[in-house]
């Protein structure tokens, strides 16, 4: 493993808060989690919004030098304005509610998604700042989603990780935001992208399909010569503290209190931020059914601790609001003299009380809507040292995955979920023991730090970029050509054109030469000792208007028809080939096209194609995959090739491929010093496993290949040329 130097991490708040001009540090789990990275190994820095309005210029740099001097934090100072746009709007009221599968909560302004950006621009300048190359950069969460493409973009030598703590929801959901593709293309500049759950990756690796139509791997995602891998890390807690806490005598008084307090009463607890996400209410529908059927009203006490959260936000003031209401009803409905069934409290609690009441409580009730993991559920569950409580835990919060012994509810279900109730409290000790025992090793095994050492050492190990699809070495081939064209041999150069010259485009007919490769092709023109062919898939009318007035050798449809350099004729080489095959393949074809919307057939002398590059990404893959096991079955007697290639199926005549086309035209130049064939996709891996003397091969883009070299991009495959034909 390649040792790194330097963690930076970037969130959108720093671990230590300014209040009243005080610094204070908070001991949430991302910091406890980066704690425990090797101090040997890692020297850490964290940039962060500090969480107060700083302006005066003098004061910015005080703070920022005792934040530097005294917890290694550099801050990152916003405006008011600014800050409410970025935090509650975009991020808060745009994002967040998307991302948590509740579009009805989506609210968008233009110019929240303006703070957004400038926001995300500002920590990028704030992290190029300080950040070296090779150092790992450690972005977190939703907040700041543009921010590892605009580093990349500035500085590709920084090792890039990006962690979101939320769900990434189904494609088809994300989709609904009006900055969905530049939301996925920012996470897209990490070198590793971690997520909770794998269901949270599947779902990003889909939008990034649907959206970017970017081709993936089930756990990488290559293009341009960058790759992105994905990760799944369900982050744990901070499970020392709870175990020290829980061993100290202040953690024992305040236990003994509340028990003393709560005498002879079951305790049922639900601890979490006041937010629509943890599904309050559906809880609350819950316990009014439970209580409607439980007949010790004076032996039950739930306990609800919600922490005030995005105060500012509008639907955050009715859900406190709604939450408040409905609980005074419930009390007003089912109190006795001598209880009443939920004791509410609206605020935060201190920690030692915190792990007090996990560590006494019979039951918690962990309901969310959803939640990208839900650490309350593995506090409690650590907590429970002594006792034997049961966790009812909604199947939609990440934690589920690993807590395997909770008792699963659908939050949505109150009916169910007032019945795990009944259940739970009715379930003997010995069974309960059992199943809080095995969770618990896990929860104390798999902390927050064990959660940060895991992404951190992948991401460290990580390739760079370009070293993940490299063969070998492109300076080879280079260093060969050179020597070639100083000894004056003749170069015979193959070039193909979609992917390979020119970048793809989804329309084939907005691909039309641009003035970087018209510039370039003159510049081959003029080379002495040089033959150009440019040999592609594409039409004879399609070659003519974009190379007509050039000198190659051009050859079309994948090498059924030729263009000799300094002719105007098209010649078929292959007069003898039949084309019958192509009426009785047809109607398959067009079922496909008919069946496949956004598909279309392409009929051209030689070959038939079927296209899906606008079709649905998966169900065009998948009827692409259908189609050619169905064509293949058919040409075993036939004297057709089936190629899948990007984003198309062709059948076309075996004898004609690029390959022997290739070979076909270096037969005429026998005198040739040094061949070169560069392609992209499966119908130039023709001209790459052909074995002749002197021939390079080079594939331009991703994906596996005979080639013998490889090069990131078009762009990179022309500067590669205009640099060697000068
Ligand atoms: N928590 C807190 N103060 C409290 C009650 C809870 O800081 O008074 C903490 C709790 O210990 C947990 C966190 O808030 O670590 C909530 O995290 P969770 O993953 O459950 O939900 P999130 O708030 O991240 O959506």
């Amino acid at each position: 493993m390649q040792m790194a130097n330097t963690v930076i991490s970037v969130s959108n708040r720093l671990p230590v808060a300014i209040k009243n001009g005080e610094l204070t540090k908070s001991s949430g789990g991302l910091v406890a989690a980066l704690e425990g990275l090797p101090k040997e190994h890692y020297e850490q820095k964290w940039i962060g919004w500090p969480g107060a309005e700083i302006t005066d210029k003098k004061e910015q740099k005080q703070i920022g030098r005792k934040l530097a001097d005294e917890y290694g934090c550099i801050p990152v100072f916003l405006g008011k304005e600014e800050a409410a746009g970025f935090y509650e709007g975009f991020s808060n009221s745009s994002i967040w509610p998307l991302l948590h599968y509740l579009p009805n909560y989506l609210r968008y302004e233009p110019e929240w998604w303006e703070d957004y950006r400038k926001v995300n621009q500002t920590f990028a300048n704030k992290v190029l700042e300080i950040a070296k190359d090779g150092d790992l950069v450690w972005v977190h969460d939703y907040q700041l989603m543009l921010l590892p493409a605009i580093l990349r973009a500035e500085a590709p030598n920084l090792r890039i990780g990006f962690f979101l703590h939320t769900p990434f929801p189904a494609p088809q959901v994300f989709r609904f935001h009006p900055c969905c593709r530049e939301l996925v293309a920012g996470m897209l500049g990490a070198n590793r992208i971690g997520f909770h759950a794998f269901n949270y990756l599947r779902h990003f690796s889909g939008a990034v399909r649907r959206l970017l139509r970017i081709e993936t791997e089930l756990t990488q995602i290559s293009r341009d010569g960058h790759t992105t891998a994905l990760g799944v890390y369900p982050i744990g807690i901070n499970a020392s503290k709870f175990e020290e806490t829980m061993d100290s005598e202040e953690f024992r008084q305040r236990r003994d209190e509340f028990r003393r307090a709560h005498e002879g009463k079951r305790l049922v607890i639900s601890v979490e931020r006041m937010d629509y996400t943890k599904g309050i209410p559906h809880r609350l529908e819950a316990i009014d059914d439970f209580l409607t059927k439980w007949e010790q009203i004076d032996k039950i006490r739930f306990i609800f601790v919600s922490v005030p959260s995005r105060e500012n936000i509008e639907e955050y003031q009715h859900l406190v609001e709604e939450v408040e209401s409905r609980i005074g009803q419930l009390n007003g409905k089912y109190a006795t003299l001598l209880n009443s069934p939920i004791h509410f409290i609206h605020g935060s609690i201190p920690f030692v009380d915190l792990c007090a009441l996990y560590a006494l409580a019979d039951v918690a009730l962990v309901t969310p809507l959803i939640d990208g993991m839900n650490l309350v559920a593995k506090e409690f569950i650590a907590c429970q040292r002594e006792n034997a409580g049961l966790l009812i835990l909604s199947e939609f919060a990440g934690a589920a995955e690993e807590l395997f012994n909770a008792r699963f509810v659908n939050p949505y279900d109150s009916d169910a979920v007032a019945a795990a109730l009944i259940d739970a409290l009715s379930t003997p000790v010995d069974q309960r023991r059992s199943g809080i025992q095995a969770m618990r090793e896990r929860v104390i095994r798999y902390d927050a730090q064990h959660w940060a050492r895991s992404f951190i050492e992948d991401l460290a190990s990580d390739p760079v970029d370009d070293a993940g699809i490299g063969k070998t070495n492109i300076k080879e081939a280079n260093d060969q050509l050179r020597r070639a064209i100083e000894g004056g041999q003749k170069i015979v150069l193959f070039l193909d054109y979609d992917g390979t010259l020119r970048e793809i485009e989804v329309e084939p007919s907005a691909a039309t030469p641009n003035l970087a490769i018209e510039t370039l092709l003159r510049r081959l023109e003029q080379q002495p000792n040089l033959d150009v062919t440019i040999l592609s898939g594409r039409s004879e009318t399609d070659l003519e208007a974009f190379f007509g007035s050039f000198s190659f050798r051009l050859i079309a449809e994948h090498g059924a028809s030729w263009r000799q350099p300094g002719k105007k004729a098209w010649k078929r080489p292959d007069h003898s080939l039949k084309y019958a095959w192509k009426e009785k393949l047809l109607p398959i074809l067009r079922v496909y096209e008919q069946t496949t919307p956004g598909s279309m057939v392409e009929e051209k002398p030689s070959a038939i194609a079927w296209h899906y590059r606008k079709a649905d990404e998966e169900f065009g893959g998948w009827k692409a995959n259908r189609l050619t096991q169905e064509l293949s079955a058919l040409a075993a007697n036939q004297p057709i090739k089936v190629r899948h290639g990007k984003k198309m199926v062709e059948v076309n005549a075996a004898e004609i491929n690029k390959g022997t086309a290739v070979a076909r035209v270096l037969e005429l130049l026998p005198d040739y010093g040094v061949a070169i064939c560069a392609g992209d996709d499966l119908t130039d891996e023709g001209m790459f496993e052909l074995t002749l003397p002197r021939l390079l091969t080079i594939k331009v883009g991703s994906g596996s290949t005979q080639a013998r070299f490889r090069i990131a991009d078009p762009a990179a495959f022309r500067e590669f040329l205009g640099d060697l034909f000068k």
